[in-house]
């Protein structure tokens, strides 16, 4: 049923056989993290494992609610199949591997913790736009929630139908799997259309190997192995480009969106129309599932670079780094690369061999320009004032490349897999390790950046005011990035990496409860704290459930009231995606109010 060509996201982690380079890369850096976390300034080994491997054999699945009859026409293509319905429960969170780890733990300890909450009652694999009409043609008779899974990579909770089950007689989720075909090459106008899910490396290696690699799809998120192309335009990817093209929106022409009450809407095939409302972003880009499901996408390819050059650039003070690279964004020079680390976060990501420097990482490409001097000499200037060490003639000479393939391939291979396997193999050790990210004016930056710090230290200075006075703060790390900047401000990304010691005589299980609820209390205050300093829900990790309240305090309640409307419209019965990005009027939420988020959960 489902498609067995596809390469499958692991239920725990990330993708399944990792090579061994990256098996190495990824115990070595978890090894520097475990002396980082626990070695440097707290007690306790972290070396062992706190929490074991999931045994996803032994896990028993909730009963399916409902029972969809044979004679119906969506029978074809429905699976009960145990692992089909455990992969499209959760996403990629850190906090869905909690939950995936806390029900393996249960089975542990032989108590069959039936509550894999998000569980499914059927996935569908429906193979084209016509079985999907019929698909939420019986969702809407029948009373059933339906959700899209693309490649299952959010970290958001988009593909969790735990928030609003009880509403409805059961849930569907709807694979998109077989929907992967590339379908056609315009090299006049160099652009692409595919189905939904095809994936970035999917496409990119027929381009290169049927069209010679003239053009590439030039947009690479960290999750670029296995998110879908139409998961990433639901969600309003962010990729690598630091300026200008940084989400998956510049790359779109148009796209075919299925809802339950028209049926297709397709969007013109016509680059950057000036007609009016922009109906790629009114109803498509950002959709997040809500209006329907993302069949088919018309995307804008790039001459493939020929020629890519990084300097790095290390400052000690953190105005002058934050200024500079303001002003270097502000002149229009418009650089690929243009990264901004945080000390530690240098150091953890062996950027730097001492935690001491914040480093600017700022690169140019092109296909057609080889020689970027006189962009880094503009560059150069900026740099000088604002006192930052390492951008010299010397450098630039050494470090002028041709990119080969070699290079890019490794670059790729590295970076998209060993953040999450990271991430997964750490908490087991004991070591969490979640993202979150905003974006801000330039103005607010240094005060929201205060008010983020201050909340977690807050946050973990708490703990020795609980009742047990003995229960020690955990040690933690929170550092942060610039993953893109603009004129007017900058997304920070940041990373928060907490040792957290099991208990003595605490189970397996409640241990990643306590976790798991610890970081759920933090989140809502970061949410709180974030919109509260002017900043935005999210940059590019899209609004899901987790961040949705944030969002609706973000853009304010006349326009959430606008997006009810559209989704009554549209969807009158509310069996897409319900409870994500919308509020679904049976939650009964006040959005009028002005209440702080973290009172209104
Ligand atoms: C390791 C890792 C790194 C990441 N790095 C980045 C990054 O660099 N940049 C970034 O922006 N995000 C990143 N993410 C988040 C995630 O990859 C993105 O949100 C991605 O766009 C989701 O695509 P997907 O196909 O996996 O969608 P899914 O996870 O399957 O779904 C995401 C949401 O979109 C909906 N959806 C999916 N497909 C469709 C469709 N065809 N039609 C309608 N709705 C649909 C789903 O219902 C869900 O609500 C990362 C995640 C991980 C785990």
């Amino acid at each position: 049923m489902s498609n067995e060509n596809v390469r499958k996201l692991d239920i725990y982690g990330w993708g399944s056989n990792p090579p061994d380079f990256l098996v190495k890369t990824v115990s070595s850096l978890r090894d520097q993290l475990v002396k980082a976390l626990s070695g440097l300034k707290h007690e306790g080994s972290g070396s062992s494992v706190v929490v074991p491997i999931p045994d996803v054999d032994k896990i028993v699945l909730p009963v399916p609610k409902f029972t969809v009859d044979k004679t119906e026409a969506i029978y074809s293509f429905l699976s009960q199949d145990k692992k089909e319905r455990m992969r499209h429960s959760y996403g990629k969170s850190a906090a869905d591997f909690l939950r995936v780890l806390m029900v393996s733990c249960s089975i542990l300890h032989f108590i069959y913790f039936e509550d894999f909450d998000s569980c499914p009652d059927y996935v569908a694999f429906p193979k084209d736009e016509q079985e999907i009409e019929e698909l939420l043609r019986y969702c809407e008779k029948n009373k059933v929630a339906m959700y899209t899974y693309g490649g299952g990579t959010s970290v958001v909770g988009g593909v969790d139908s735990s928030f609003c089950k009880r509403f409805y007689k059961g849930v569907i989720m709807c694979s998109l799997e077989r929907l992967n075909r590339i379908l056609c090459v315009d090299e006049e106008s160099q652009c692409v259309t595919v189905e939904a899910n095809v994936t970035g490396p999917q496409l990119n290696q027929e381009l290169k190997t049927k069209y010679h690699g003239r053009w590439t799809f030039r947009h690479y998120p960290q999750s670029y192995e296995f998110a879908s192309i139409g998961g990433m335009v639901s969600t309003r990817n962010g990729g690598h480009y630091a300026t200008q093209m940084t989400r998956i929106d510049h790359f779109v022409q148009s796209a075919t969106l299925i809802t339950p009450r028209l049926g297709k809407i397709e969007t013109p095939k016509i680059p950057s129309s000036g007609s009016g409302l922009d109906m790629n972003r009114a109803l498509i880009c950002g959709s997040e599932g809500a209006f329907g499901v993302v069949t088919k996408v018309t995307l804008k390819l790039m001459k493939t670079p020929k020629f890519s050059q990084t300097v790095r650039i290390e400052f000690k003070e953190e105005n002058n780094a934050v200024n500079c690279v303001r002003e270097i964004v502000q002149s229009g020079l418009h650089p690929t690369q243009c990264r901004l680390i945080s000390p530690m976060e240098a150091w953890l990501n062996r950027v730097t061999k001492s935690a001491n420097t914040f480093v600017l990482l700022l690169g140019f490409e092109s296909h057609i320009l080889s020689d970027f001097q006189a962009l880094f000499d503009c560059c150069k200037t900026i740099v000088q004032k604002y006192h930052g060490i390492g951008l010299t003639q010397q450098h630039l000479t050494n470090d002028k490349k041709l990119m080969t393939k070699r290079k890019t391939k490794t670059i790729t291979k590295m970076k998209k897999k060993r953040k999450k396997k990271m991430e997964a193999d750490a908490l087991r050790y004991g070591i969490f390790g979640e993202t979150f990210e905003t974006v801000v004016t330039w103005t607010s930056f240094k005060a929201l950046n205060n008010a983020i710090h201050a909340c977690v230290k807050q946050h973990f200075h708490n703990f020795n005011d609980k009742k047990n006075a003995s229960e020690k703060a955990p040690f933690h790390l929170l550092t942060y990035r610039f993953t893109h900047c603009y004129v007017d401000g900058c997304a920070p990304y940041y990373t928060l990496l907490v040792h957290y010691k099991r208990k003595e005589k605490e189970s397996a299980k409640a241990y990643c409860k306590r976790v798991l609820n610890d970081w759920t209390l933090l989140k809502t205050k970061l949410n709180e704290c974030i919109v509260n300093n002017n900043g935005a829900a999210t940059h590019h990790h899209a609004v899901g459930v987790d961040h949705r309240k944030a969002y609706w305090e973000e853009i304010g309640h006349r326009n959430v009231q606008v997006l009810q409307a559209l989704k009554h419209y549209l969807d009158p019965n509310w069996i897409c995606n319900p409870g994500v990005l919308i509020p679904l009027p049976k939650e009964n939420i006040d959005i009028h109010s002005s209440l702080p988020i973290s009172s209104k959960l």
